[in-house]
């Protein structure tokens, strides 16, 4: 049975466009397409294969105006953040699209022969793709996967297909074979159920909830496929006394509110110095006030709506605690929410442990650092977190004494496409981007020739 799905503008409730959805055999079907491709493309010579990555990049360069227009119809992202994102894949694959003829192995030294290792490609890898950062999360899975030799199959979440339906006609107009990249927009239960199951399948890269991220990783136990899991994540903004504050509060809202706080590195926890705390809470309260929640069309929006009637649910069941202060949003169709600040009553209240994956922050103070570090650790988190500080020995203590994956000191941000990216304990396994990303799309092989 064909299904479909209408895909919603969030910031009108308007249907954008009908997508039909694969169900099984047409999946499988797919799947097939890819391993059989997969047989040329793990040949095709490094060079040539760094040309088209090349390639596809500058076609994604060419229709960064459209895909970013698509984003911001099909998800609510504001503009700017959807010209990054759309340059973030050209960016993502122009950095994979050096790997091919750079994907080294090693010579070592063994008696009666020499020994050598080659970095293999896997074979077909399933990108299963959340709703939250549809373009990027895409790229991070695709470039170094097919740039490592494998053909890809990948599913778009069922709200946000478009920019990944898209991405898959720009591959092929870029010369990237029939087969090699392949875009599957259905449902997690079906597509993204039958990656996991599927044989011819070995590695899936799964971004999303750690819930569902829990069940891939137990399907794929069954074949010992390859996982690469981004999960959860309930993240740390610290504000130490010795920090420039207005420029820490200043950019606190950015740090949570960002993609309406729909970001697993979301720094949805402040933590500040207690004799910090007024002095930030009255800086923070002037930023939050600025922060333009309007029409993700207009280049003035830092926010737009949240993606569906289901997350402003959820979101909303979460503002139950005690309020500082809120923003603005619109009034009238679309899933618009204020930012909000919260002051939970202790470290146990559901805002500070939960993932709320909304505009919902909360702020809770520390006495010194070895507080501090206990209170962001207290998490089966840890994915990001920001550390804010004039002192370098404490950024330094701090930075190592924390167990999340990404961290910046005076900065907010934590993906760029040269460093590894990923989390500690339950927000993931494995490493995207940066030189890490290659080692999960690839298996060591040993050779050993002898001498005689
Ligand atoms: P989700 O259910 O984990 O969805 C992520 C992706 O997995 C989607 O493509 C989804 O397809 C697919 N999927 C769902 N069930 C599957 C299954 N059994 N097998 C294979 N694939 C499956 O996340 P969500 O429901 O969209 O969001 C729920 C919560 O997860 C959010 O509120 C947030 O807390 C968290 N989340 C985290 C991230 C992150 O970046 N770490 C991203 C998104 C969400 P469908 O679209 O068809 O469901
Ligand atoms: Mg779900």
């Amino acid at each position: 049975m064909p299904s479909t799905y209408d895909v919603i503008n969030p910031a009108n409730e308007s249907i954008v466009e009908t997508v039909n959805l694969l169900g099984l055999e047409e999946t499988d079907a797919v799947i097939a397409k890819a391993a059989k491709a997969f047989e040329s493309w793990k040949n095709v010579t490094p060079g040539e294969r760094a040309r088209l990555l090349r390639a596809f990049s500058q076609a994604v360069t060419d229709h960064r105006e459209e895909l970013a227009q698509l984003e911001i119809t099909n998800s609510g992202h504001t503009r700017g953040n959807a010209l990054w994102e759309a340059d973030n894949v050209a960016n993502t694959l122009m950095y994979y699209a050096a790997a091919p003829e750079r994907l080294f192995g090693r010579q070592i030294p063994v008696p009666g022969g020499i020994d050598v290792t080659f970095k293999e490609p896997l074979g077909v890898v399933g990108v299963i793709v959340p709703w939250n950062f549809p373009m990027p999360i895409a790229g991070w899975g695709f470039a170094p996967a097919l740039a490592a030799g494998n053909t890809v199959v990948l599913k778009p979440a069922e709200y946000t297909p478009l920019t990944a339906i898209r991405l898959g006609e720009l591959a092929l107009k870029a010369g990237i074979p029939e087969g090699v990249f392949n875009v599957l927009p259905g449902k997690g239960s079906i597509v993204g159920n039958r990656f996991v199951t599927h044989p011819q399948v070995r590695k899936v890269v799964f971004t999303g909830s750690t819930s569902v991220g829990k069940q891939i990783m137990v399907g794929c136990a069954d074949q010992v496929k390859r996982v690469t899991l981004e999960l959860g994540g309930k993240s740390s903004n610290i504000i130490f006394a010795d920090a420039d504050v207005a420029k820490a509060a200043a950019g606190a809202p950015g740090a949570v509110f960002d993609n309406a706080g729909q970001d697993c590195c979301a720094r949805s926890r402040i933590l500040v110095q207690k004799s910090a705390f007024d002095t930030f809470m009255e800086h923070f309260e002037v930023a939050v006030k600025k922060f333009r929640v309007e029409d993700p069309n207009l280049a003035t929006a830092d926010m737009g709506p949240l993606i569906s009637k289901k997350q402003f649910d959820v979101v909303e069941s979460f503002l139950d605690e005690p309020v500082a202060f809120k923003g603005s949003a619109p009034s009238g169709p679309g899933y618009w929410m204020p930012p909000t600040v919260l002051l939970p009553k202790n470290t146990q209240s559901r805002s500070w442990r939960e993932e709320i994956f909304g505009p919902v922050v909360s702020v809770m103070t520390f006495e010194d650092e070895a507080e501090a570090i206990a209170m962001a650790n207290d998490s089966e988190y840890g994915l990001s977190g920001s550390i804010w500080t004039r002192d370098v020995g404490r950024a330094l203590r701090v930075s190592r004494g924390i167990e999340t994956g990404a961290l910046s000191v005076n900065s907010n941000s934590s993906v760029r496409f040269w460093t590894p990216f990923g989390g500690f304990k339950q927000s993931g396994l494995g490493r995207e981007l940066g030189p890490d990303a290659l080692d999960s799309f690839t298996e060591v092989k040993n050779v050993f020739i002898s001498n005689d």
